[in-house]
């Protein structure tokens, strides 16, 4: 089941990976039962079978496939060796009990499982139980490379790895897991790494993945059997975020490659959401274009860009004729899908160094980048035909219609290369020419 080999083509393992869709709960407290049924039917809608003795979880175990057994191990017709039964037929368990037995717990604690818990108030119960299982679908998506020159190690991390439904990857020292990670460009959720090793070692290994890679976007858990006291602190301040002396503790080991990845999921989850709020500010809501927020993010950069190549960039204000009468006569519905409709032209026809904002309610901006008087006018004029000539169609309706459009246009020049407002400002003004000369026309600087 566990392929510790080490991968020439750096093939992440992930197999034994599954998502939890059906869990057999067994345990003889009704109520526990009940409450946690309920529970995980609300907050993950996982089928859930419950057993409330030996006999009756044997017989469910027979005609049903579970992704997770949730297992107290004291029950009424105990054999004394059902954890062993179920670990022999490969099931996924998490262990509860209400016994306080230290023996006992370091003997299943160093069993493959997915935990051991012990049972203390129904509340508390509840959330780690409800927190290991969100743990455990989420695992799928956060591979974990093991990095150790020991082929046991790497077994013994390995299995532990797979009991937690993460994907991993396996490397026999830290020049693999660098040309993996950097080279290969491999995402990584989380290195556990040992310290000593040919060729690279740990400290090396991690100095080097600092270079490139925050704590918080590649969290390192180092492994280490050395007796020297700084070791920890040493590990530590060159960038590792976690540290487990060996030979290895499994609870304690698992417990801290999972604040490592709830630490690494959070990040995710933040950034993603951060790209898109950051997304969301940019965009008009409608048309999908940029808005004004993205223009003002990113003109300096064509500025300094314009200003290097010694070019000058052109500003296109153009506005939709009489588009009130649009909204009056079909409908405010069909003036929004007209706006569509016409940024979808505006971009089909512009370059791909231009960029099209939708500046206010129906007017537009272009930016055109490197470019010159004739060609910026001819574009302008390109634009307003294709607009004029391209009806506009409302899906299962018999309406059909044409809008033509005014524009202004202004380039820049050497004395107002940095000065976008000015340029926006000359655009519109022509803009305002073009309305009043009768619409449907460019009016250029
Ligand atoms: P002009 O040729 O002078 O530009 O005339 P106009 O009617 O286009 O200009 P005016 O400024 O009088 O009216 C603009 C209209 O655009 C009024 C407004 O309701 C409409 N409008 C602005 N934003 C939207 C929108 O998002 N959806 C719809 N359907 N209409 C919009
Ligand atoms: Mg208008
Ligand atoms: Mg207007």
């Amino acid at each position: 089941m566990v392929d510790t080999s080490v991968s020439e083509q750096f093939v992440i393992n992930k197999k034994h990976c599954r998502p939890i869709e059906k869990i057999l709960i067994i345990e003889d407290s009704l109520l526990l039962l009940n409450t946690l049924k309920n529970a995980l039917d609300q907050e993950f809608h996982i089928d859930c079978d419950i057993a409330a003795n030996e006999k009756e979880a044997t017989h469910l175990l027979k005609i049903n496939s579970y992704d997770l057994v949730i297992a107290d191990i004291y029950l009424p017709d105990s054999s004394g060796n059902f954890i062993g039964y179920l670990i022999r037929k490969k099931h996924r368990i998490l262990v509860i009990t209400a016994s306080q037995d230290e023996t006992r717990r370091t003997k299943i604690a160093s069993l493959p499982i997915v935990d051991y818990l012990y049972k203390t108030d129904e509340k508390s119960t509840l959330n780690y139980l409800i927190n290991s299982i969100r743990r455990l679908q989420k695992n799928i998506n956060l591979p974990v490379m093991i990095c150790d020159d020991s082929n046991l190690s790497r077994l013994q991390l390995a299995q532990l790895v797979v009991q937690q439904n993460l994907p991993y990857i396996c490397v026999k020292d830290g020049q693999e897991a660098y040309d993996c990670i950097i080279k290969h460009k491999t995402e990584i959720a989380l290195l556990i790494t040992d310290v000593i090793m040919p060729r690279m070692d740990g400290c090396d290994l991690i100095r080097h993945i600092r270079h490139k890679y925050t704590s918080n976007e590649l969290p390192i858990l180092a492994l280490s059997a050395s007796k020297k006291s700084s070791i920890v602190a040493q590990l530590l301040k060159i960038g590792a975020n976690d540290y487990v002396h060996k030979p290895i503790n499994n609870e304690e080991f698992l417990t801290r490659i999972n604040i490592s990845l709830d630490q690494s999921r959070l990040y995710l989850e933040n950034r993603k959401l951060i790209d898109i709020l950051q997304k969301m500010s940019e965009t008009d809501f409608l048309t999908k274009l940029y808005n004004r927020s993205h223009f003002h993010k990113t003109i300096k950069s064509i500025q300094a860009q314009a200003k290097r190549n010694k070019s000058t960039y052109g500003i296109i204000m153009l506005d939709i004729d009489h588009f009130k009468s649009v909204n009056d006569t079909y409908g405010h519905e069909t003036g929004d899908i007209a706006l569509v409709s016409i940024s979808k032209i505006l971009l089909e026809t512009a370059r791909e160094s231009d960029t099209i904002y939708r500046w206010g309610g129906e007017e537009f901006l272009i930016l055109v980048q490197n470019t010159n008087e004739d060609e910026l006018y001819n574009f302008a004029q390109r634009m307003r035909q294709i607009i004029k000539s391209t009806s506009i169609s409302v899906p299962n309706t018999p309406i059909e219609f044409t809008v033509t459009i005014s524009i202004g246009i202004a380039l820049s020049t050497s004395s107002n290369i940095n000065n976008a407002q000015n340029i926006i400002y000359n655009a519109d003004q022509k803009l305002y020419q073009a309305k009043t000369r009768g619409r449907d026309c460019v009016v250029k600087d």
